[in-house]
């Protein structure tokens, strides 16, 4: 059994797709049991994201426009790969429905003035389901017996809109009656990544680039021998090749060093994909659609370790949130009160540090959430800023976290040495800095604008050319 999943840049035009099929039809060729799923065509979510946001906002041009634009984006390719007249009139009609659902749906959204994250996922799952229904028809065309899986049949999920998290007993039941039988018949499901619904059927997501999940989950559920990622890089690289293009892939990764990296933004791999794969011990492989034969990295149990520093990740768009004032020494329950208040926004805090004279509490949070942070710890610590036990709680915004992972690190001396070595030479300023005590990860701080350079320093320190 092998699960595979396409990214939305190896279904992205026709001849990404012709190759995802050659792809698909070669694995079945050695291995009759495979399960694919596939995101929408790259673009799309945003697209559709965007138009709907539009409309609540008075604006419906856009989502015309993306009617149009979408219905032409599919058609070229079923023009291009689907020969038999019936599978692309077939094919034809049902995206021109969804479409003109989709068109109503941004109408009504456009009279309420309105858009919930609970209509969102109805809109925003719309790419998945017109990618998936195109790619199957496509492997028909091929000769290989497929066909699409809407994932709101079998990925059930809580109601947490925009972010749902699957019940995994009830979906591994519907996946394995579902997926099985399809495989039984020689068919290849071709499931929508990305989407799912709640036990009464209602649309849900599992969060942007959710379609790795989707696959990790489908593939601890079916025992799958390996979790196949098919991205646009040769695996999981030293760094991310848009900031340093001579990144190199990485042959071999702990569930612990990946979890670290994805969780740090190496988008490659979503951060929720690594969990469902750890308890079902499904190792994960991530390949290039366009470099099959190419290098790729394979994630798996955690491995005798003797290298250091293993790749480099960043998340950008950050804001550092500092709670400071001498008052706060002795104190106790500040830093509780601190998260007590973050959570109540519901931020995610990526980084906390502390310093030890407790003079300070700083933590990082998604810039978007800052604003809110703040109202909420200014009137949680209200009494404390009023008696200058605090004296300020300031943000810091355009801050970027940089993570350096390895499992190597663990006992090797120098490695902060060589990492503050690099970063002084370029006169980068550190703001802050982090070691988790799983001493798997190194993150800092530092400037948004110096982001890039600094990952490029530090790259170039523990990977010479
Ligand atoms: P897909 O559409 O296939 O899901 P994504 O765009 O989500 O693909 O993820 C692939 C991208 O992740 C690559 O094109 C690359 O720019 C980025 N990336 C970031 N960090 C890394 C890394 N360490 N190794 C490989 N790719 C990375
Ligand atoms: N299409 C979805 C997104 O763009 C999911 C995915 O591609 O993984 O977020
Ligand atoms: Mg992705």
């Amino acid at each position: 059994m092998l699960v595979l999943k396409f990214g939305g840049t190896s279904v992205g035009d026709a001849e990404a797709i012709a190759q995802v099929a050659q792809i698909i039809k070669d694995t079945k060729e050695n291995d009759p049991n495979v399960v694919v799923v596939t995101s929408a065509m790259g673009g799309v979510t945003n697209i559709l994201i965007k138009a709907a946001s539009a409309a609540a906002d008075g604006d419906e041009q856009p989502y015309r426009d993306a009617r149009s634009d979408l219905l032409l984006k599919h058609q070229i390719v079923a023009g291009q790969l689907l020969e038999d007249g019936v599978e692309r009139a077939t094919y034809g009609r049902m995206i021109d429905e969804r479409l003109r659902s989709f068109e109503r749906l941004c109408h009504s959204i456009h009279v309420l003035g309105e858009l919930t994250v609970r209509g969102m996922d109805v809109v925003s799952g719309l790419g998945e389901r017109m990618a998936a229904p195109l790619l199957a028809a496509v492997l028909r065309a091929n000769g290989v017996d497929a066909e699409w899986v809407d994932a709101a049949e079998i990925i059930v999920t809580d109601d947490t809109f925009g972010g749902a998290a699957p019940l995994l007993e009830q979906t591994c039941a519907r996946s394995n009656t579902r997926l099985r039988s399809l495989l039984e018949q020689g068919k290849i499901p071709i499931v929508t990544g990305f989407v799912g619904a709640t036990e009464n059927g209602v649309a849900t997501t599992l969060g942007r680039g959710g379609s790795d999940y989707s696959a990790a989950i489908l593939a601890s559920c079916l025992d799958s021998t390996e979790l196949q990622i098919w991205t646009d890089v040769d695996g999981v690289l030293t760094t991310d090749p848009r900031i340093v293009p001579e990144a190199r892939t990485l042959p071999q990764l702990s569930y612990a060093e990946a979890a670290e990296l994805a969780y740090f933004g190496a988008k490659v791999l979503h951060p929720k994909s690594i969990l469902p794969a750890v308890k079902a011990a499904v190792p994960i492989r991530i390949a290039n659609t366009f470099n099959p034969k190419g290098p790729t990295t394979l994630v798996l149990q955690d491995t005798a370790e003797n290298g250091s520093v293993k790749a480099i990740s960043v998340i950008k768009r950050l804001s550092l949130i500092n709670v400071e004032g001498k008052g706060m020494i002795g104190v106790p329950g500040i830093a509780a009160r601190t998260f007590k208040a973050v959570a109540e926004v519901g931020a995610n805090v990526l980084m906390i540090s502390q310093s030890s004279s407790e003079q300070s509490i700083c933590f990082s949070i998604p810039e978007e959430d800052a604003p809110g942070v703040i109202t909420t710890l200014e009137q949680e610590l209200e009494l404390e800023l009023a008696r200058h036990y605090i004296d300020r709680i300031r943000a810091m915004h355009n801050i970027v976290i940089i993570a350096i992972v390895g499992a190597g690190m663990r006992g090797t001396p120098g490695i902060a040495g060589r990492i503050f070595n690099a970063l002084g030479e370029a006169q980068i300023n550190v703001i802050a800095l982090a070691q988790g005590s799983s001493e798997v990860n190194i993150s800092l701080i530092v400037d948004g604008q110096d982001a890039d350079e600094a990952v490029r320093k530090i790259h170039a320190a523990f990977f010479p050319n």
